[in-house]
């Protein structure tokens, strides 16, 4: 049965470049003594915008591991696919993040409902959780509103996941279930009914990712109470564990937070809280590998320097067409954005300041950093001269690349000085 490490990592990498930087920055956590597992993960709106193939993640993830002589475990992730977007990442992926976001809602049918509920219904009352110091006082209408909202979101995961489980063999992959793109949290509550329904489909979960409270905007820090974050956090811990001997879940089942990348302001409390229970973590970073390598090349001036402006400059014609697609995960303020004749005057260390993600840099313009993110479609347009600018200036790209991960990310999560 192939399982996941205690900690690992979702590394995205739109452009498929960046592999070996992105591993050099887990082998160097390895001689801190943190041992990460890789995963190259990457969606199905991503291969589309650029016209990829989920093989060539693969092809990307093989490469990288061999060139770099790492022996040890990685995966490939098919992310957020659902069960008419699994079809092409079966044979390429070992990883599958069954996407049940957009059942979330719907109803099972009645049956289906009233065999959950006959078992589901012991918990009313009082449920304490060990670990968790205020129980939980579930009404009965609440279990009957956990099941009616979610039940059929768990049905379609097993139909998923049956899908996959059939091609592949039972045990020859790793299996998460998200839930993360979705407006409303789901409660510690919600997350153990969610893991019973799980359990019953008898799905071999893995890796969960609920909606956590606050916003995970893409590529930018956490907007929220990183206190009552952190103590949702840990609550959702305690109910892992507890459905796992509850319901006999798998036993290395862990939390996998889509951070949308660097989410400074909780990494150091999740890495703190995590090693203090003993519990594994699953980190994805999306795809802001697009980001370090437009610093990279920005910082490498000339003809790099003015590729990535002209990029910026378009990104600010085209401002809803881009940003439409991320609704939910960005939050731009218009106003905040430097003009175009700001920009053009700008040298290369002034524009990587604007969109390198040093919190409190007073250069740091996070609205322009979420512009830029889902700006790389433009690039995808574009894609030979960008390719070409990648690879002639490999050093500057990689560096930043490799410093993103492991000091802004890996540092602030493992406690490394
Ligand atoms: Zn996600």
């Amino acid at each position: 049965m192939k399982t996941l490490g205690k900690y690992s990592f979702g590394l995205g990498d739109r452009f498929g470049h960046q592999g070996t930087a992105q591993l050099k920055a887990i082998t160097e956590a390895s001689k801190h003594g943190i041992e990460i597992t890789p995963v190259w993960n990457k969606s199905n709106r991503e291969h589309m915008t650029i016209g990829t193939q989920p093989s060539d993640v693969r092809t990307e993830a093989d490469h990288a591991t061999k060139k770099a002589g790492f022996l040890k475990e990685y995966f490939v992730d098919a992310d957020h696919i659902n069960f008419d977007t699994v079809d092409r990442f079966i044979d390429s992926s070992d990883f599958f993040t069954i996407d049940v976001a957009s059942y979330i809602g719907s109803k099972a049918d009645d049956n289906e409902i009233k065999e959950f509920l006959s078992g589901a219904l012991k918990y009313e009352g009082e449920l304490k959780i060990p670990g968790i110091a205020r129980s939980f006082n579930i009404s009965k209408q609440q279990i009957i509103n956990i099941t009616e909202k979610y039940l059929f979101a768990a049905l379609k995961a097993w139909d998923i996941y049956r899908k996959i489980e059939k091609a592949k063999g039972r045990g020859n992959f790793i299996t998460e279930v998200s839930m993360d793109e979705v407006p409303e949290p789901q409660t510690p509550a919600e997350l153990f009914f969610i893991l019973r329904m799980l359990a019953l489909e008898n799905i071999p979960v893995q890796t969960i990712a609920p909606k956590f409270s606050g916003r995970f905007n893409k590529g930018v820090d956490y907007v929220g109470d990183p206190q009552a974050f952190n103590l949702e956090f840990e609550s959702d811990l305690k109910v892992i564990d507890y459905a796992v001997r509850e319901f006999g879940l798998p036993e290395n089942l862990k939390m996998s937070i889509h951070s949308g990348s660097d989410k400074f302001a909780i990494y150091p409390s999740i890495g703190s809280i995590v090693r203090k229970f003993n519990k594994g973590i699953h980190i994805k970073t999306a795809g802001t590998t697009w980001l370090e390598e437009v610093i990279g090349l920005a910082v490498s001036g000339g003809e790099a320097l003015d590729f990535v402006k002209e990029i910026y400059f378009e990104s600010l014609d085209m401002i809803e067409e881009l940003c439409a697609p991320y609704a939910d995960v960005i939050d731009i303020r218009i106003s905040h954005l430097p003009s175009k004749k700001e920009v053009a005057v700008w040298n290369q260390e002034r524009f990587a300041a604007a969109i390198r993600h040093i919190p409190g840099n007073s250069n740091y313009n996070p609205d322009m950093r979420q512009l830029l993110h889902v700006a790389y479609k433009l690039a995808a347009h574009k894609m030979d001269t960008y390719f070409s600018l990648l690879d002639k200036y490999e050093d500057k790209v990689s560096e930043s690349v490799y410093e993103n991960i492991f000091s802004r990310h890996i540092c602030r999560l493992f406690d490394i000085k």
